[in-house]
């Protein structure tokens, strides 16, 4: 990933200025990142060298709250990119009127590379180096891209060793077993789909079965195919890094779930026809649904997308470029910072919990996230409607006028009057 990222998400924000009402010393705090570190982790391996990657945990902005945001292990992971992610976060816990700020972390790794062992030694001594900046009222790391629940177990285990003492709410999605929470692993697809449901009447309310092409099929995307499937939706194809797979008349989820899970891949799925890569994206469907990395949607390729909607579940799947080209060619979509803010709306679930030394139940983890995703999307939706915005610079203004609120609420820009300055 490149410094293009960081300017993408910031064309986002600048087109939304003119709509919202931010004050001077908002726009100005929200035009940086509040704190950088960048840490190198030595790693014992196990041929017994000793390998250094390199890892980050950036804070966008933490006036409402401790900074949120996942840890990602990927090759590609960069200071810009994590940077980018904590600037993303910033929006979506202030869209979803979270207590929490925005942050992400990463380390430059192909975990597939590592043995199990290894990835332990690197998620305990990325904690370590990171050990100083986050907290359970500073910042709180969460799963993001090949980090799971596992891993989030090393790293909270870690932390108590450190702080010689437990604090749970340092982290979320952690395993049940060590104050993890029931429903944290399907919560972004659970999200997502309430968000889907919500703004389908007005998008595709024309059709009794709508189809649906998934490119990502991690935790994300697998879990959201499934549940759209037993909604009645026809998901007609979904790819993992190994292959897409097609069947114009609605693939059987489970099997390549099964499949997926027996073989670690979609390559020689048991249904469907093996389709090249970039054919999901360009195949006439009611919802395109990209849940793998950002940038799938580009300059390049947007031409070819045929969907009605585009349902962003990954983080920034579509570039500014490809947002213009879509617009222009009338395919509407639903931005990430909604679409995919169940997970840390559950994380949220997670950090009361610990905080309070309570145990919700799966039950009530769905109760509460349906009604923060619904209640949510209807007011971007209205925001939209109202100012007649798309819906990407609907969620942005819902968004930066509640961080303006709270910035403001800090007396920054009260204190000062004009006379004054
Ligand atoms: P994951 O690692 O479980 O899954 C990613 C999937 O994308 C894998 O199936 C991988 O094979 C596939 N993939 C990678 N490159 C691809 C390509 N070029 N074409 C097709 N498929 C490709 O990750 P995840 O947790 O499902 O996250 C996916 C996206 O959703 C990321 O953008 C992440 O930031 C975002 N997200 C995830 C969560 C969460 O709670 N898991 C929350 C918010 C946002």
């Amino acid at each position: 990933m490149t410094d293009d990222l960081l300017e993408d998400a910031i064309v986002r924000f600048e087109e939304a200025l003119p709509h919202a009402a931010l004050s001077e010393d908002a726009r100005e705090r929200l035009s940086r990142p509040a704190s950088s570190l960048k840490v190198s982790i030595p790693v014992r391996m196990d041929d017994g060298s000793l390998e250094t990657f390199a890892g980050y945990r950036m804070r966008y902005d933490d006036t409402r709250g401790p900074a949120k945001g996942g840890i990602r292990f990927h090759p590609g992971v960069t200071a810009a990119e994590v940077t980018t992610l904590a600037f993303w976060m910033t929006f979506k816990t202030a869209l979803m009127d979270l207590p929490f700020g925005g942050g992400k972390g990463g380390v430059a790794v192909d975990p597939k590379r590592l043995s199990p062992a290894e990835l332990e030694r690197l998620s305990r001594g990325y904690i370590a180096a990171i050990a100083d900046v986050i907290g359970p009222d500073v910042d709180v790391p969460a799963p993001d891209v090949a980090t799971n629940e596992l891993v989030m177990g090393w790293m909270a285990h870690e932390f108590a060793k450190i702080h010689r003492g437990h604090q749970p709410a340092v982290l979320t999605g952690k395993p049940q077993a060590l104050g993890g929470i029931p429903g944290r692993a399907s919560a972004t697809s659970d999200g997502a789909f309430h968000v889907i449901r919500t703004v389908q009447p007005r998008m595709l309310d024309d059709v009794e079965h709508p189809s649906a092409a998934i490119q990502g099929f991690g935790n994300a995307g697998a879990q959201l195919a499934g549940r759209l499937a037993d909604a009645g939706w026809r998901v007609v194809a979904v790819s993992d890094s190994s292959a897409a797979i097609h069947d114009p008349a609605g693939l059987d989820v489970g099997a390549l779930v099964d499949h997926k899970a027996d073989t670690g891949a979609l390559t020689d799925a048991p249904v469907g026809e093996e389709i090249a890569a970039e054919d999901l994206l360009a195949l006439e469907v009611d919802a395109l649904i990209p849940s793998a990395l950002e940038g799938a949607i580009n300059g390049d390729n947007a031409e070819s997308v045929r969907a009605r909607v585009v349902f962003e579940v990954a983080n920034g799947p579509v570039t500014a470029a490809a947002d213009r080209i879509l617009d222009e060619a009338g395919v509407q979509l639903v931005p990430d910072i909604l679409v995919n803010a169940g997970g840390v709306t559950v994380s949220w679930f997670e950090w009361i919990a610990n905080r309070t030394g309570d145990r919700w139940s799966a039950e009530e983890v769905a109760r509460r996230l349906e009604e923060r995703m619904v209640t949510e999307t209807a007011a971007v939706v209205a925001v939209a409607d109202e100012r007649d915005l798309p819906l990407r610079t609907a969620a942005y203004v819902h968004a930066i006028e509640r961080l303006s609120r709270s910035m403001d609420a800090t007396g920054t820009s009260t204190l000062f009057s004009d006379a004054e300055r």
